[in-house]
């Protein structure tokens, strides 16, 4: 039932748009998913990631593994029914979490050890394990176990890294194959750190294992914007041209366009949703901080010509008067606008190559936050 399909390419770049087709629904691309860490998309309902825009959402597999469990989520027949979101989802392998929030994990070639970050317990994730929690979720879009190593790292130690990524990843191949219901996609993960000829070698050895799509993971890992773009310039036309290309936890606007320039088809962030509880407001102006003072009196919306519901229906003077109280309407009414940014930023990159004019779009782009 997956596949994915080149619409068009930008002929000033490699900018391109496309359609992945999942059994929960067509996603066009360039597209932004919404992070839905533990089956939720912090304080928004399906209906408002609806509303403004969202076609895919992103699930943690460590968090749901971990509470409420498969148990309960299997019992549900799966993610989409227990959150009660109809359309595609996609989720990490749970490798990422695993090394940023849980205790004592230690990789072994069989696979991952950790302690729960809630209650201590011990776990094993293994690259079979982690496709059967995820076909247990019923993702669309299942991603191999990876060795995301930390930044900076040694070329040694990110040497070790790719090589077990490359093992794990035909393990998963392997389970997925065998466990294959054919209304889902497996996405092998690139690794290599920033070192260009490990990470061409990666993509190289992921490609003969053959995914339905390729992710490059490691990156957004603490280095700096240039060395982020530099390995994604360098990795991203290695990949397979007929594949859906996935850069995962990037990242700020201005890392979006430069990344669609590229040819990248999907991304995931936090940043529009945490930052949202943090007052901080995304427009095509910039970011505004709605604790300012400033807005205290100010009857205009977020930002003017919007059309998402906040902007709709509030003034900035309320907004800010919700946030300062630690109202928790706050939280979602600024969610709301930031997703809906994110989705219409990619919704108009995505109409901007259609017509072959990415690069007149990008460089508007940077004038309006001149400005
Ligand atoms: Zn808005």
């Amino acid at each position: 039932m997956f596949s994915f399909e080149l619409i068009a390419h930008s002929t000033e770049s490699r900018a391109r748009a496309g359609m992945v087709r999942t059994s929960h629904g067509v996603v066009e691309t360039p597209v932004f998913m919404p992070v839905g860490t533990r089956g939720s998309v912090k304080s928004v309902t399906p209906e408002e990631l609806l509303a403004v825009g969202a076609q895919i959402i992103l699930g943690n597999t460590y968090h749901l593994y971990l509470r409420p469990g498969c148990d309960v989520i299997g019992s549900f027949a799966g993610l989409h029914q227990f959150m009660h979101w109809d359309g595609p989802i996609l989720t990490d392998s749970g490798g990422f979490q695993v090394f940023s929030l849980a205790k004592l994990a230690k990789i072994s070639e069989e696979g991952v050890t950790f302690q729960s970050h809630l209650d201590g317990s011990s776990h094993l994730l293994t690259p079979e394990k982690v496709i059967d929690i995820q076909n247990c979720l019923g993702s669309d879009i299942m991603m191999c176990l990876d060795d995301c190593i930390q930044y900076p790292a040694t070329r040694k130690d990110s040497l070790t890294a790719l090589e077990i990524t490359t093992k794990w990843a035909k393990r998963c191949k392997q389970t997925w194959r065998e466990s294959e219901t054919e209304h889902n996609a497996l996405f092998g993960i690139v690794q290599g750190s920033m070192y260009t000829d490990l990470r061409q070698r990666s993509a190289e050895e992921l490609m003969i294992v053959d995914f339905p799509g390729y992710a490059v993971g490691g990156l957004s890992v603490g280095e700096p914007a240039e060395v982020m773009l530099e390995m994604a310039d360098y990795t991203l036309p290695i990949l397979p041209d007929t594949k859906p290309r996935y850069i995962m936890g990037v990242g700020t606007p201005e890392n979006l366009v430069e990344l669609v320039a590229l040819g990248v088809d999907m991304f995931d962030c936090v940043l529009p949703t945490r930052n949202a509880r943090n007052g901080q407001i995304f427009t095509q102006f910039g970011t505004i901080n709605i604790s300012n003072a400033q807005y205290k009196e100010d009857t205009e919306p977020l930002e003017s010509g919007c059309k998402c519901y906040t902007c709709r229906n509030y003034s900035r003077a309320y907004l800010r008067h919700l946030y300062m109280a630690r109202e928790l309407l706050a939280y979602r009414l600024n969610t709301i606008h930031n997703i809906h940014y994110f989705i219409s930023f990619m919704k108009q990159m995505r109409q901007a190559i259609l017509a072959d004019k990415f690069e007149s779009f990008r460089k508007d782009y940077y004038q309006k936050l001149e400005n």
